[in-house]
Order: C-alpha cells, then structure tokens, then sequence
C-alpha cells in the first residue's frame, strides 16, 4: 500500500507543475501512463509564461533547453493579405517554440527532484472515497497497486473523465480536431507562427527548435473537410492551394513527415473542484489550439491548484472552492476572447465551420481590429 497526501493523475505540463510545487511540503504521487513524455503537437509558449517559470524556479532550466525564441506572428486571418505582429511590442517580450518532450521531461524530472514520487507507466483502475479521502487501485506494470491519498488531483487532459463518477460535470463546447504533420527538415523561417483561414477551417504552422517544422490543419470533426485531416497526403495537397501557406511550402523541403490526429475542441469542467479533489490544466479548463493558451493555464493552474491543495491539507475549508473561484473569470475572458477572433473572420459565412463560429454566442458585438488578428495565439486570455 503506497500512502500520499496528494494523488495527481497525469504528469504532463499541469500535473508535474503541481507536483513540483507541493513536493517540498507533502508526500506527492504523481502517476501516468505514459513511461516518458512522447512528441505530441502544442509548442507555442507566450512570454508571459516567463514569469510563472521564473517564480517556480524553473526558468534557469529552460534556458539550457534549446527552445528557439518566436518573434513574430503572421495572420491571413479576416482577408487573405497576411498580417504580421511583431512581438517586440509585447511588454512580456518574445514568445517561444518548444521542443515539447523536452519541456514536460523536465517538468516530470523537477517534480521527481524535488520529491514527489513518480509512478510510471501506471493508470488507476478504480477509484474510491475512503475515510478522510481516496482509495486508488493503480495498474503499474502488470502489477496492481494500492493507494491511499488525502487528496486527488485530476490532471489528465483534454479527454480526462476521472472523477466523473464523483461529480465532476464535462461540458464539451465544440467538434474541433487537428490532423498534424511533422517534419524532420523544411524550409520553413524559424521565429515566426503562422495562421491562414480557409474555408473549412484553419491552418497553424511554425518552425521547430530542432530544423523541424509543424504543420496543422483545424475542422470540425462532422465536416467532410476532417477526411483531410487523417490522412499525411491529403494534408498536403490541401495545404499547396492555400495562399499564404502554399507557396511557402512549396519552397521547402518536406519529406518523411510524421502524421498525426487529435481532438482539439474546447471543454471544461462545470466545477474544477468538489469534495477532497481539484482538476488542472485540460482536465479543468481545455482551449482552443487558436488560444496557444493550453500550456500557460497548464502551468497556472498547476501552481494555483498546489497553493490551494496546500491550504486544504492544513484544514482551510475555503481553499478548494476558491480555487474553483480563480478558473471561473479565466473561463469567461476565454469565452469572449475566442468568440471575438473568430468574429474576425467573416469571408465564408455560409461555412458550417465558420457559421457556427459566428452564430451560437460566438458572434462577438464589436470584433478587435483585423490587425489584431494576428495577435489570438499569444496574447494571454485571462488578461
Ligand atoms: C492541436 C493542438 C495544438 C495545441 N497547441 C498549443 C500551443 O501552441 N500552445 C499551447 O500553449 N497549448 C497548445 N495546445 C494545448 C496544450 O497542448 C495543452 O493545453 C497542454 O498539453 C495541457 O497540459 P495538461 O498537463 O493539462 O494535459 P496533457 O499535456 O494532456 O497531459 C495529460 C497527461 O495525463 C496522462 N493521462 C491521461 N489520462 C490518464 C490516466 N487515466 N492515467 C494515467 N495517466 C493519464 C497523459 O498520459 C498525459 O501525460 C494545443 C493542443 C492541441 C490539441
């Protein structure tokens, strides 16, 4: 029987953020059922998250990490003459792209430093109420494994249902999915994010620290356009017609991609806290890829939730729901924010993809200046 003050399932950017934050004072379990984080899509950092690095003693590290600064965006967002930003105006200073396996690896080898236990590859199978907390059974290795926690902190992700069956209510708010290419070389500039709407759709593209490049294309699940988004060629050839994105890819060299497919619609919890447990990250509150704002609340609400979860073991009643207070104005800025990008772009109203959008409470009264179309993916949408 392992026995824990905090059980947190999932140890990616949120879950190991909260680990590393509460290690130092409680015994911390911090299980997944990934062994090492894999290469997965979603790079883009905003400067702003300086600061949270910083004040968790984390920014020294990621300096040593190789991941490449991103100075500009491009939109051909709202018209097809792209747009660029550069970022020199943002008082948070530049953005980044990350080597993401790099960046949760070492959030995971910080949280384990610093003393949390790591439990890995591991999944619960059953999960319990006990006296004065819960009762996990974790399969780990082909072995079972009990065990006791005080506390359950569920950060698991965008498709999370852990603590379902004890109250916790995911409302999913849209159909949106990614289909993803990877490549090992292009020519792709590096320092620069890239965004074009098409009529099914949106595309992201950036240079990775590596020579590589990412390439993305976002629809609705139930379009047809989604037939293109699982499949490498069909990717590609609906890239080449795209104005902005075209001819630059057709300027590069594009072999040996890597494919990938991924749900990407927003969600969220109707209460990121109840009796004796917290969720973070996706699990609590998952963004639009358009945000680039997943691992920013990832790292917030990370440290928010070991602040809180800390006040809880010291007997603070208050502490559990006011942390679920915190997400609540976080939740609606993102609302409006995103409802406000895509009222940006009105050239294929007759769309399903975009008429959704800009019907539904997506429609927003006065849309941001089409220059500020560049701007969606690093600005922080809890400002
Ligand atoms: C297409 C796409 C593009 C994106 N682009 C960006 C971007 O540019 N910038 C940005 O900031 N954000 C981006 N994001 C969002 C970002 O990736 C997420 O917000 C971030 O990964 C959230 O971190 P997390 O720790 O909450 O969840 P995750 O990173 O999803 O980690 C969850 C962890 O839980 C583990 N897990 C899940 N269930 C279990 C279980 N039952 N048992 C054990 N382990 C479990 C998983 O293995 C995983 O390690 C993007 C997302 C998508 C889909």
């Amino acid at each position: 029987m392992l026995a824990a003050d905090v059980a947190i399932v999932g140890a990616g950017p949120a879950g190991s953020v909260a680990a590393l934050n509460l290690a130092p004072f409680h015994r911390v379990l911090l299980i997944d059922r990934q062994a090492v984080p894999p290469m997965r899509i979603g790079e883009s950092l905003p400067g702003a998250a300086r600061r949270l690095l910083a004040d968790m003693g984390l920014w020294d590290g990621f300096l040593t990490d190789g991941h490449a600064p991103c100075h500009a965006l491009s939109g051909a967002w709202g018209a097809a003459e792209p747009v660029e930003r550069d970022m020199l105006t943002d008082p948070d200073g530049h953005g980044w792209h990350l080597d993401r396996a790099r960046f949760d690896r070492r959030l995971r080898a910080v949280a384990a430093a610093r003393g949390a236990t790591l439990l890995v590859p591991a999944r619960p199978r059953a999960i319990q109420r006990s006296d004065g907390g819960w009762h996990l059974t974790i399969e780990h290795e082909g072995q079972t494994q009990a065990v006791e926690a005080k506390m359950l902190i569920d950060a698991g992700g965008r498709l999370s249902r852990l603590l379902q069956p004890h109250g916790a209510e995911r409302q999913t708010r849209d159909r949106l999915i990614c289909g993803w290419l990877r490549f090992a070389q292009s020519g792709m500039p590096p320092g620069i994010t890239r965004i074009e709407a098409e009529a099914e759709g949106w595309w992201y593209a950036a240079a990775l620290p590596n020579a590589g490049s990412i390439l993305a294309f976002h629809t609705d699940a139930d379009l047809p356009a989604a037939r293109s988004a699982r499949s490498a060629a069909a990717l590609l050839a609906r890239v080449r017609g795209l104005p902005v994105l075209g001819p630059l890819l057709n300027a590069g060299t594009w072999a040996g991609a890597t494919a990938g497919f991924c749900a990407a619609h927003s969600a969220r919890l109707a209460c990121p806290a109840g009796d004796g447990w917290l969720a973070i990250g996706d699990a609590a509150l998952a963004f639009d890829p358009l945000a680039s704002q997943g691992l920013f609340n990832a790292l917030y609400t990370g440290l928010a939730a070991a602040e809180a979860a800390d006040r809880h073991l010291s007997g603070d009643a208050t502490a559990l729901p006011d942390y679920a207070a915190t997400l609540r104005p976080v939740a609606e800025t993102y609302d409006a924010h995103l409802a406000a990008w895509y009222g940006v772009e009105r050239r294929w109203p007759e769309q399903p993809f975009w008429r959704r959008r800009l019907g539904a409470g997506l429609e927003c009264e006065r849309p941001p200046r089409t220059h500020d179309a560049v701007t969606p993916g690093m600005r922080r949408m809890t400002e």
